[in-house]
């Protein structure tokens, strides 16, 4: 066994409080040849990206024997999040059963019923018209890229939704502006 193999001393601070949390020894050869590339590492239940390394490369770090890596804690996104791709929702989950083609249900705002609607990519609910429509209709390009069955249509401004999909991208029949997709569950 030459130098080379020697354990390196692995010491981690979070970089959100400059606190060191973690000290391991690891072979060289476990940790990555060089932090000049971005870097996730994935400690206990989080993942984790090294925003500082000293040193920079398994060359100079087999040789001191040190490594400190300073990461930040990288923040899973919300399942409710991701799973957003309209603005309204209606009252109950099954609320297109039994309605006809030419029948309107009002929706409502899902940024009224959640906390922080901003953090989950909806807009404030003080936003106006044309920003809401403009993130919606966004939301909605997303959800038409994905064949749902069942999705219906509705304008996120007048908050009314219908269960022909053929009216996408149609106006809406009180404001005029484009339909968009509706997911009923
Ligand atoms: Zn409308």
């Amino acid at each position: 066994m030459g130098w080379f193999s020697r354990d390196v001393l692995v010491t981690f601070i979070d970089d959100a409080t400059g606190a060191a949390f973690a000290t391991t020894k690891m072979l060289p050869d476990d940790l990555p040849e060089s932090f000049e590339i971005e870097t996730t590492l994935h400690l206990g239940e989080a993942d984790w990206s090294v925003v500082h390394a000293e040193p920079r490369t398994r060359g100079e770090y087999t040789k001191s024997g040190a490594l400190t890596l300073r990461l930040l804690k990288i923040e899973k996104i919300g399942a409710e999040a991701i799973s957003f791709s309209q603005l309204d929702i209606t009252e109950r989950f099954d609320d297109n059963q039994g309605l006809g083609k030419d029948e309107w249900i009002s929706t409502m705002p899902l940024s009224l019923t959640i906390a922080d609607p901003k953090s989950a990519g909806l807009p404030s609910p003080d936003a106006d018209s044309d920003e809401v429509y403009r993130v919606a209709s966004k939301l909605s390009a997303l959800r038409e890229s994905i064949p749902i069955p069942d999705d219906g249509v509705y304008c996120p401004i007048c908050h009314i939704a219908n269960v022909d999909l053929g009216r996408l991208r149609t106006p809406c029949p009180k404001c005029g502006r484009e339909l968009l997709k509706f997911g009923w569950t």
